[in-house]
């Protein structure tokens, strides 16, 4: 099988990530894609800040749950820091016999040598990268060349809808009481409703 892998905070899972897997499915003919939320990220590491994990990942299931080939993966849902290169590892390992395709976006990709053993990563998987902000598809292809050039890795450009919209953006619009509906599936808007997500952020 040809598995996505759509790693994120996902705080919360918005329309951006869920476009970004469906275009990976159709565009690289994939079986599956599979979301995975990360425990706490080093950057966001104090209690208040982190939408707890389990918050998180009830969004991330509410987003998915009418997509067949979208699966929650719940390896990095833990406490503490998770390698993506350990996770890819461990996917060869529990699953063997399937080839991976780690989507990623803009902002990923040109940070992916700040990001520990990144090196480790290029042999485990073809890395699909999408467009975001200010970068364009030129931009897009000099990062690819220069990363596969130096570190023999695989990546190609995910050509997926450019949209400015990002977690951030939604917690803040949550905490000044704006609507989140449309930027997330409406399970997921229900969800922080519900749930008061986000009221006291000022990010
Ligand atoms: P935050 O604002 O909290 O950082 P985010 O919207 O960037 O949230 P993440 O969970 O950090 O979401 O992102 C997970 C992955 O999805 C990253 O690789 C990121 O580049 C990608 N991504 C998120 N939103 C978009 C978007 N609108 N377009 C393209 N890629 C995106
Ligand atoms: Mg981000």
């Amino acid at each position: 099988m040809k598995i996505g892998i759509m790693g994120g905070t996902f705080d919360p899972i918005h329309i951006g990530h869920l476009l970004l897997g469906e275009f990976a499915f159709e565009e690289f003919k994939l079986d599956e894609i599979w979301f995975l939320p990360n425990g706490n990220p080093p950057h966001k590491d104090t209690e208040e800040m982190d939408t707890s994990l389990t918050h998180r990942i009830e969004m991330v299931k509410a987003a998915i749950s009418g997509s067949p080939h979208f699966k929650l993966s719940m390896h990095e849902a833990k406490k503490g820091i998770s390698y993506t290169y350990r996770t890819m590892r461990d996917f060869h390992e529990l699953y063997p016999g399937n080839e991976f395709y780690f989507i990623l976006g803009a902002d990923s990709l040109f940070s992916i040598e700040q990001w520990k053993y990144f090196k480790e990563i290029f042999p485990t998987c073809t890395i699909l990268a999408a467009m975001r902000d200010d970068k364009d598809v030129g931009d897009m292809q000099k990062q690819i060349a220069y990363l596969k050039k130096k570190y023999e890795a695989d990546i190609e450009l995910l050509r997926a809808p450019l949209l400015e919209i990002s977690s951030t953006t939604i917690r803040e619009r949550a905490a000044k009481g704006l609507t989140v509906h449309y930027f997330v599936p409406d399970a997921v808007a229900d969800y922080i409703k519900e749930h008061h997500l986000y009221k006291e952020v000022d990010q």
